[in-house]
């Protein structure tokens, strides 16, 4: 029979005693790390010195002597990143008593404020620029709402780009509930940020689009300032919990992108992972040692519950899961780092709406896979190019809202077609709104293409001719 005390009596794990510091044999350990027990010192030389490889074995890096390149540090303001500042300051600085040499040109610092989601009102900025400011390094700032800005796009493209999902019994009232939104001249950035925030629906795919809004300003500020390496302060941890989520989420043609040690993003900008063997823990007693302070930026997920998104789901599973079995995160991230992308891939069509490639055949194959069939015209996702201020071209009888109003006429395309699975999974958690310049410029430009090898096909000559 079961009692009380059964339930009760279960077996405590002790806390492993800490002996002597592996590496040296001589001092007494203080950091247990995996099933390997560190002194201090030699706890932060292994640590810095994962950091070391990973910089000067990059291939971005190596064979570069005559010309360095130039470094965007992507620095959040949570620990790994402000880790990532500070050893990238000893490696590249170091001691001002010691000269000697550097192997990376200027290395600048770029925060994105992301306070528009979840505060604080005041924005992050200040905080991050006063870190940075005890550093010799340049500091960056930008806005998540900067995304809106012509600035981000190649071509200075100023329209947005409006998403609508035509159902039978709402298309029309939300339809005119966007059109309100757009026709305000005077929305600023942060109000389009919300406009397109607030009407992604659930919190899996609401973080998505942040992070791929963060990727592209930190890509596009990187071409700017001629930077062709952007460093992320992915910890072993993130990654593992990345190749996880990102996998679940369908995301798994585009994975290396997401989790390699380095990769080529766009021509000519890579990113680099130098803390890919940093588990978060190893991460977190560095700043302590260090007294470094962070900056606390809450996300949409901060104090949800488990359950509230893939991501946090994911998080707990691995962190719980590396905490009885401590291999796990190290398992996953060297399963992973065999991933990579093939020269075909390379080459494919870009998500609109993530930049990441696009798998062939992916919209036929999720037709084939969804068991609920909606006839086309019921479901139909579809865009249309609006200006800065709403106006589209004149409304003519053909090209009409339907009501004969004299609204603006609307190029209307399908913005599915454009999307990675990934992204068009997503779509349907969202309701119409609007999308920044920078994605209407590569749908408007994709339509463009496909038109015009619409017209030029019947001249084509095909492989097996
Ligand atoms: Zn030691
Ligand atoms: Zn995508």
């Amino acid at each position: 029979m079961c009692s009380l005390q059964d339930d009760i009596d279960i077996e405590k794990k002790s806390k492993p005693q800490l002996k002597t510091c592996v590496k040296c044999k001589v001092e007494r350990a203080q950091y247990l790390v995996r099933h390997a027990q560190y002194c201090k010192q030699c706890f932060l030389h292994t640590l810095v010195g994962k950091f070391r490889v990973m910089i000067s074995k990059s291939k971005f890096v190596v064979g570069r002597k005559e010309c360095k390149p130039n470094v965007l540090l992507a620095f959040s303001g949570g620990a790994s990143s402000r880790a990532l500042v500070h050893m990238m300051n000893e490696f590249h600085v170091g001691d001002p008593a010691v000269k000697k040499k550097t192997i990376l040109d200027n290395v600048k610092i770029c925060h994105i404020d992301e306070s528009i989601i979840c505060g604080p009102e005041e924005g992050t900025l200040k905080q991050a620029e006063n870190i940075i400011s005890q550093y010799p390094f340049q500091f960056i700032g930008a806005s998540l709402e900067d995304v809106f800005s012509s600035e981000y796009t190649d071509s200075d493209f100023e329209q947005v780009l409006r998403t609508e999902i035509v159902t039978r019994e709402e298309g029309s009232k939300s339809h005119d509930q966007l059109k309100a939104v757009i026709e305000s001249s005077t929305l600023t950035n942060k109000e389009k940020a919300n406009a397109l925030l607030n009407n992604i629906v659930k919190a899996t795919a609401k973080e998505d689009m942040i992070s791929y809004l963060k990727n592209k300003l930190l890509i596009q500020i990187a071409k700017r300032e001629n930077c062709s390496i952007i460093l992320l302060g992915d910890s072993s941890t993130r990654i593992a919990v990345k190749c996880i989520a990102y996998t679940s989420k369908g995301r798994g043609f585009s994975l290396p992108y997401d989790v390699a040690a380095e990769i080529e993003v766009e021509k000519g900008v890579g990113y680099l992972r130098p803390l890919r063997d940093c588990l978060t823990k190893e991460l977190g007693i560095y700043n302590y040692l260090h007294k470094l302070e962070t900056v606390f930026v809450p996300t949409i997920t901060t104090g949800a519950p488990i359950k509230a998104s893939i991501d946090r789901l994911t998080e707990e599973f691995i962190t719980s899961l590396d905490r009885d079995f401590p291999s796990t995160v190290s398992t996953v991230v060297r399963t992973a780092s065999k991933l990579t992308t093939s020269k075909s891939s390379e080459q494919n069509e870009r998500c609109t709406v993530c930049l990441r490639p696009i798998q062939n055949g992916i919209s036929e194959w999720r037709e084939r896979i969804t068991v609920m069939e909606l006839p086309k015209s019921d479901v139909n996702s579809a865009i249309a190019a609006t200006d800065e201020n709403g106006n589209g071209s004149a409304c003519t009888s053909d090209g009409c809202c339907g009501q004969g109003c004299g609204s603006p006429k609307e190029s209307k395309f399908d913005l599915l077609p454009l999307l990675c699975y990934s992204c068009q999974i997503n779509a349907r958690d969202t309701k119409p709104t609007i999308l920044p310049p920078f994605m209407a410029e590569r749908a408007k430009e994709a339509y463009s293409r496909e038109s015009l090898r619409e017209q030029i096909s019947e001249f084509l000559i095909d492989d097996s001719e």
